[in-house]
């Protein structure tokens, strides 16, 4: 492809940062850790942060510490990647969705409030909530901030407190977003991020565990290195664990990221800035949406088709941005839509019509620190072409209800 769609950003001084731990010869459990830990703990803003080999290792032991597991529920959203559902599966916690809000693509509030409403009932001996009809414990909430945009967590974590419940911020789209001025990462019981190149932040493999609760942080820590404890040795396990170690090169790598984070979440809003611009009177399409006391931390640029027969038309759209050397995705399937999960066979008592009216009609752009002005007027005078060609095709009265809801909003 001539345009990727997406590229890590680093430098020298990145290079320097491993070659340097390379020659030390400590390559894993050495000072780098807690190094790195420590500096991301304070520029998200929480008291504790433990390094993972992924995203997806951080958010399966937050699952695991807090005590998430069968017979349990956790509302979080389809419109997401499937890491956020999968920890929960690995644990035999069940998945319930919540559906999204159109404008900002994150669980909204409302609808978990509808869903505990609808199914779940007190139990007055362990002030629980327990499901009307399979009798599993409401347990937690999973909210992901989605592309970079914060969720409205004031609603989250006050129903968080009325039931209950643990949240989990799955925050591995969003290192640098703010809602009402902090940090996203601080709002749950514990948060994760992610590490792979298409990040904010990369350190080739790699994610984060953050939290305030001491307990949290001393079990997380433990089960990634095995299940050893502090006191121990080497050889005496007090839990079942994991191996979910970060070694020392990525932790040189993640090190010398962080020195240049202002930097990199800057170069990212530039390009969000150039989309934008250009993309202003493209018609037929929605454009990323910035509430005002929400700060995006830009990790994607997804647009949608506006109008009927979205899937037909946004797969066009991408076939022929491919074509001329774009790449783009569609970005994000819901995953109770996907292969793996519908084989799964669970009862999903709700309908998602705004996750999956997201679904059918996002368009991931190429987005990456580094693009150029020309690369991004390129990708938008490729859509406006062919757009504008198919758009005199398309009866625009003809909307179905949930594409009209998003060009109200937007
Ligand atoms: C990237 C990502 C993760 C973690 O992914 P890893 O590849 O395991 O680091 C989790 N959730 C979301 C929403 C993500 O985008």
């Amino acid at each position: 492809m001539k345009i990727p769609s997406c590229k890590p950003d680093t430098s020298e001084q990145e290079i320097d940062s491993v070659l340097r731990c390379l020659r030390s010869g400590r390559l894993s459990l050495g000072p780098l850790l807690p190094a790195f830990e420590e500096r991301f703990a304070s520029f998200v803003g929480t008291r504790y942060a433990v390094a993972t080999s992924s995203g997806t290792a951080a958010l399966h032991l937050c699952v695991r510490a807090l005590g998430v597991g069968t017979g349990d529920d956790v509302i979080t959203t389809s419109f997401s990647f499937v890491a956020s559902t999968n920890c929960l599966l690995y644990e035999n916690a069940q998945p319930v969705f919540a559906d999204i809000d159109p404008h900002s693509l994150n669980v909204d509030p409302q609808e978990i409030r509808n869903v505990i409403g609808r199914d779940y009932l007190r139990c007055s001996m362990t002030k629980r909530w327990i499901h009307r009809y399979s009798r599993r414990t409401l347990k937690a909430i999973l909210p992901v901030h989605v592309f970079g945009l914060p969720c409205d967590m004031d609603p989250i974590i006050e129903i968080a407190r009325e039931f209950s419940l643990h949240t989990i911020e799955d925050a591995c789209e969003a290192l640098g977003a703010e809602y009402r001025r902090r940090r996203v990462g601080t709002f749950g019981d514990a948060a994760c991020f992610g590490f792979y190149p298409n990040k904010q932040l990369t350190t080739g493999e790699g994610g984060m565990i953050v939290t305030n609760d001491e307990r949290v942080a001393i079990l997380c820590r433990s089960l990634r290195n095995q299940g050893r404890s502090e006191a121990g040795g080497w050889l005496e396990h007090a839990h079942l664990g994991y191996n979910y170690r970060l070694s020392e090169l990525h932790c040189a790598l993640g090190l010398a990221q962080l020195d240049r984070v202002d930097e990199l979440l800057a170069r990212r809003d530039r390009v969000a800035r150039l989309y934008a611009d250009a993309l202003a009177n493209v018609p037929g399409i929605a454009l990323p949406c910035q509430p005002s006391d929400f700060k995006r931390s830009w990790f994607a640029y997804a647009i949608q088709l506006l109008g009927p027969d979205s899937v037909a038309r946004r797969d066009n759209l991408m076939a022929r941005l491919h074509a001329q050397g774009i790449d783009c995705r569609h970005y994000f399937p819901t995953i109770h839509r996907q292969p793996y999960f519908r084989a799964l066979g669970l009862n999903l008592a709700s309908a998602l019509p705004m996750s999956e009216s997201a679904a059918d009609r996002c368009l991931a752009l190429p987005f990456f620190p580094s693009m150029s002005d020309t690369e991004v007027r390129e990708v938008c005078s490729a859509i406006r072409e062919i757009l504008t060609h198919e758009n005199h095709r398309v009866d625009f009265h003809k909307v179905t209800r949930e594409a009209a809801r998003v060009q109200v909003l937007s």
